[in-house]
Formats: structure tokens, sequence, C-alpha cells
């Protein structure tokens, strides 16, 4: 798919706001920091997302249309300490309903940076991901940060963490700078948007 062509369509508060649930869409999710603007910015080889100066501000939803019923869906990132309690378990709240409720949600993309990945609140994405049938691919970003070896073993670890799910999750590292994993994510999108 020429993911260069993902065009802007809409900001919604929340998620009642979104397009209207046709066609097929995957969500990009992560906390506030894992690279997720930078990773949408790569993949799409355009200026699409924000990259953060002021992590977790945003609360919005951004939809990128690929073409008429494919869509990618930039979920605000989560985990930012400063954000109130209150918005934060509004958040939460809206994003339980988006994975039970949306039908065009065909998979998603958990942004965990591989020096720290498989936080709580990663945790309960997936979990919930998995709970709902929903496949994930996790990429470990900011590889580029780590060694080979290092990287590998990581990668592993995560492999292995999450194998106990017995659901469906792919896991790549990834690396916006470097461009590493970006065939692996394109490849994954291909097979949710056209099928295998
Ligand atoms: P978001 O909050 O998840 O959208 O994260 P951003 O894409 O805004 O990235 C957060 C910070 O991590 C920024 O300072 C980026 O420059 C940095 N970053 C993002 N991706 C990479 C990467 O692949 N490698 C490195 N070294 N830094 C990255």
């Amino acid at each position: 798919m020429p993911y260069n062509r993902a065009q802007f369509v809409t900001s919604a508060p929340d998620i009642s706001r979104l397009p209207a649930d046709t066609g097929i869409e995957v969500a990009f999710a992560g906390r506030s920091n894992a690279g997720k603007s930078s990773a949408l910015n790569t993949l799409t080889d355009q200026k699409l997302a924000r990259t953060s100066k002021t992590p977790g501000r945003t609360q919005l939803i951004n939809t990128f249309s690929l073409d008429e019923d494919k869509r990618l869906i930039d979920l605000p990132g989560y985990g930012f300490a400063k954000v109130p309690l209150e918005m934060k378990k509004k958040w939460q709240k809206s994003l339980g309903e988006y994975l039970q409720k949306r039908q065009s949600l065909k998979g998603i993309v958990v942004l965990m940076d591989i020096r720290h990945p498989l936080k709580d609140l990663d945790m309960d994405l997936i979990n919930w991901a998995a709970g709902s049938d929903i496949p994930v691919l996790a990429l470990l970003t900011k590889a580029d940060k780590l060694k080979q070896g290092k990287r590998k073993a990581e990668v592993l670890q995560v492999r292995k963490a999450l194998a106990e799910l017995n659901a469906d999750i792919t896991v790549h590292a990834f690396s916006s700078l470097k461009g590493l994993g970006l065939k692996e994510l394109a490849w994954q999108l291909d097979d949710w948007f056209l099928g295998p």
C-alpha cells in the first residue's frame, strides 16, 4: 500500500466523533514519548503527526485516510504523569469502548520504547486487544539506542513474555531514525488492510 498517500481527515475529541465505522482501520497507540508520531511520519514519509515537545498534551484522536475505506488512527499517548487523573480515567474508558465496539478495527500497533517496554498501561492495552481478538503488532521503538546484541535480546524477551497470552501478537524492533523495522510494519499493515 502507498502509505505516503495518507491524508489527514479529522481530529476527534473522543471516540464517538470518529469517522463512520466502515471499511478497515488500524490504530497506533503507545505511552507518551514512545515514538508514535515519529513512526507515523516515517511510515507515511510526511509530517502528519506532530512529534511531541510536551508529551500527553493532545488528547485528540487523529484520523488519516489511505483510501476511501482504509484508515490509520493515531490514538492519544497514555501514561503521561501530569495528565489529571479524571482525564486518564476518561481516556481509559473511551479506549476500552473503542477496542470493544469499533467494527472496522483490524489491528493495533503498540509502540513501546525498547529500553522500557511492557509497562502496566501497555499491558492493559495488549490484554484488552488479546481479549477482544484484535491482532497486535508491538514495535520496540528507538532500537538505534541499543547495540545489536542487546536489541535482539530485548526483542526475544518481549516475544517470550507476550507469547504467554496465546494471542495474535507480533514483535519487532523499530527505529524511525534508522528505518529499522519499517518494512515489517508495512508488511503487517498490508496484511491487515489487504488480507494475507
Ligand atoms: P510520541 O509522543 O509517542 O508521538 O513520540 P515522538 O515521536 O514525539 O518521539 C518522542 C521523542 O523520541 C522525540 O524526542 C523523538 O525525537 C525521539 N524518537 C522518536 N523515534 C526515535 C528513534 O527511532 N530513535 C531515536 N533515537 N529517537 C527517537
